[in-house]
């Protein structure tokens, strides 16, 4: 397979009339590595909509290939996630502290546990915790810098390996920063840069790839909305009206850009009396999300063993498998497996 065979072949890409698709002048760059390549579209003459049945036109000339395309900022790879049958789930909060990370990795483990094979990346690139939350504690920076800016997109020999724990492949920018280093990510170029460099450029074998995203609707969200391949999103939300509330303008957000929502996580649900074993709210409880017709996927309640397990580094559905918490995850886990399928299905279709 190389560069002058692979051009031949997108010159072959047609209408019914028998006109190329994608002109001379529109094909920047093509980049070939053993059974992968990449193809760069340019010009003002590419549309998005092209990126689908190029992608069938190309899987089909060359099989076996795994076959990348690249318009503006877009990157296509086949089906709704970051290749076919491979998903890309965003954990979203709207606001902070109502236990997004916590799910995320609970979700991703228990959806490890279930049979998939689970990538966990850090979305937020300001304050990345995933790595204390696996019990992983970088003192000091590895010195490896980001490489973001080359004018060539780097073939698979040349990716960035996932950090391994419990299972899962993780990224995270904290890998490469200390615990207590300030991160340099500042504009919506660099957040586009770096988190497209961690979904595409890092060699995952992951089927699943669940991102913990920051709060809020600021450049990351607005990233990853807009340009990362979401398969779905997942929001987590305590109880009161105020949280679900900023969950709903994270809800807008993604109806903006076509993403869909799986569903509405309840964390903090409730706490049982340890006393009599009875419920008791900690919040008023709204309807808010469920009004406005998001499915919910389950209710976490407020443990403080999640949280000790938290800050051990030690997650609670791997300390206590059998408890009332993971199994409640297995319910979370199921169905968000049962959608990622029907989805594909719905791809195929
Ligand atoms: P976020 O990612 O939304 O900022 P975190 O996952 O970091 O939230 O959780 C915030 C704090 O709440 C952490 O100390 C975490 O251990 C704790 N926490 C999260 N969910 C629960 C829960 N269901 N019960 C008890 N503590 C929780």
């Amino acid at each position: 397979m190389d560069e002058a065979t692979i051009r031949t072949a997108i010159g072959r890409f047609r209408d019914d009339e028998g006109r190329p698709l994608v002109a001379a002048e529109n094909l920047a760059n093509v980049i070939a590595e053993d059974t992968w390549f990449t193809v760069v579209l340019g010009g003002a003459g590419n549309d998005q909509r092209l990126l689908p049945p190029l992608h069938r036109h190309l899987t089909t000339a060359f099989p076996g290939a795994s076959v990348e395309l690249r318009l503006g900022d877009r990157i296509y790879r086949g089906g709704g996630g970051f290749g076919p049958g491979r998903h890309v789930v965003a954990v979203l909060g709207g606001k902070g502290g109502v236990g997004k990370s916590t799910i995320a990795v609970s979700l991703a483990l228990t959806l490890s546990a279930l049979g998939s094979t689970v990538g966990l990346l850090d979305g937020d690139l300001s304050a990345p915790d995933i790595p204390h939350l696996l019990g992983i504690h970088p003192q000091r920076s590895r010195g490896e810098g980001w490489q973001l800016w080359r004018t060539d997109p780097p073939p698979p020999s040349r990716w960035r390996r996932p950090s391994a724990r419990f299972g899962l492949e993780v990224m995270s920018t904290g890998f490469v920063l200390a615990e207590d280093e300030a991160p340099l990510v500042t504009s919506r170029v660099m957040v586009s840069a770096l988190l497209r460099h961690l979904i595409f450029e890092v060699a995952w074998t992951a089927d699943a790839l669940v991102i913990d995203a920051p709060p809020g609707t600021g450049e990351e969200l607005q990233v990853m909305a807009q340009e990362l391949p979401l398969s779905g999103a997942i929001l987590v939300t305590t109880p009161q009206d105020l949280a679900q509330m900023d969950a709903g303008r994270t809800l807008t957000l993604l109806a903006a850009h076509d993403v869909p929502v799986i569903g509405v996580v309840q964390n903090m649900a409730a706490l049982e009396c340890p006393h009599c074993a009875r419920e008791i709210d900690l919040f008023a409880r709204s309807s808010r999300l469920t009004d406005a017709g998001v499915p919910v996927l389950g209710r976490i309640p407020f443990d403080v063993r999640l949280s000790e397990a938290v800050d051990r580094g030690e997650p609670l559905v791997l300390g206590d498998p059998r408890g009332p918490i993971a199994r409640e995850f297995a319910r979370i886990g199921h169905a968000v497996r049962r959608w990622l399928a029907d989805r594909d299905r719905g791809v195929a279709a």
